[in-house]
């Protein structure tokens, strides 16, 4: 059985779709099978994965109002994922939805049915608490919170948590916190580290243990169509995100009942250069 996992954060531009394609890429350079599902209307996730509109015909609009079915609207990338691509259309499934019935449960019932098919559904969700994060977080399993470390960070994430309170006691009771990631993270900025600190005293054992630093070849990827690992293999990015990757199929663990940090940097570098060798 899949794992599906939302990426969720109701503030803009603190690294989801970031993390989605390219924990994508690195879970399918693990030799798992994933699909990628673009639920933003802005379509950053499909572009980002270099599919343009001449590559497709149906995507995750057709998909939420029953059109077709999830295998006709799967295409493959080459990062090694699948995707279901996304285009601004996506926002006319929003809206005909809100008139729907069972409108939360559409992606459920889509997905229900296909979670033999991949061992990760990775769901990019939109900058907003909409019917189409609802959607999301009815489907999934778990829920992966990127973090970008600044001082407005924690009071978003307590609407965030909310949010998923009430799905857990209406909707989908066994959803659960997959893990808090910091991103695009700069360890000499002061503000950063408090916040961060403040993050693993709040949510022990939920903060993962790898932070995405800032790094401006992941920055620059999206625009070339291809996930880090694609483009710089070498670059900070790129090895960050196979370390997220490797740690997640490990479970977070708590930090401080690690008895050494160094040990654990040092098994999480094995097992990086594991992979490309
Ligand atoms: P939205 O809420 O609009 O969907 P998002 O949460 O999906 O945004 P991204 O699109 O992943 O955020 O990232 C926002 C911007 O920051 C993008 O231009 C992206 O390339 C850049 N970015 C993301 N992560 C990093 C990083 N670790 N280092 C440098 N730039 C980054
Ligand atoms: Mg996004």
């Amino acid at each position: 059985m899949g794992k599906i996992i939302a990426i969720v954060n109701q503030k803009g531009g603190v690294g989801k779709t970031t993390t989605s394609i390219n924990l994508a890429a690195a879970f399918a350079r693990m030799k798992r099978k994933v699909l990628l599902i673009d639920l933003d209307p802005q379509g950053n996730a499909t572009v980002g994965s270099g599919i343009g509109k001449a590559d497709f015909t149906v995507s995750a609009k057709n998909l939420l109002l029953n059109e077709t079915k999830l295998n006709e609207a799967v295409i493959k990338t080459q990062g090694g994922y699948d995707l279901i691509p996304t285009t601004h259309e996506l926002i006319v499934a929003e809206v005909q939805l809100m008139q729907a019935a069972q409108r939360e449960l559409r992606l459920k019932t889509i997905l229900d049915v296909a979670e033999d098919q991949y061992d990760y559904f990775l769901i990019d969700c939109p900058p907003s608490l909409s019917i189409l994060t609802v959607n999301a977080l009815a489907a999934a399993h778990s829920v992966l919170i990127p973090i970008q470390c600044e001082y407005y960070a924690l009071e978003g994430l307590t609407a965030l948590l909310n949010t998923i309170e009430q799905i857990q006691t209406t909707i989908n009771p066994t959803l659960h916190i997959e893990g808090l990631l910091r991103t695009m993270f700069d360890g000499r900025n002061r503000l950063a580290v408090d916040v961060s600190a403040q993050l693993m005293q709040h949510f022990p054992g939920r903060v993962y243990r790898t932070v995405i630093p800032r790094n401006v070849r992941l920055a620059e990827a999206p625009s070339h169509g291809l996930p880090i690992i694609q483009y710089d293999g070498k670059s900070l990015g790129a090895v960050s995100y196979l370390a997220l990757a490797s740690e997640m199929l490990e479970g977070v663990s708590d930090i401080s009942k690690e008895s050494s940090k160094k040990a654990w940097l040092r098994s999480r570098i094995n097992k990086i250069s594991d992979i490309f060798n």
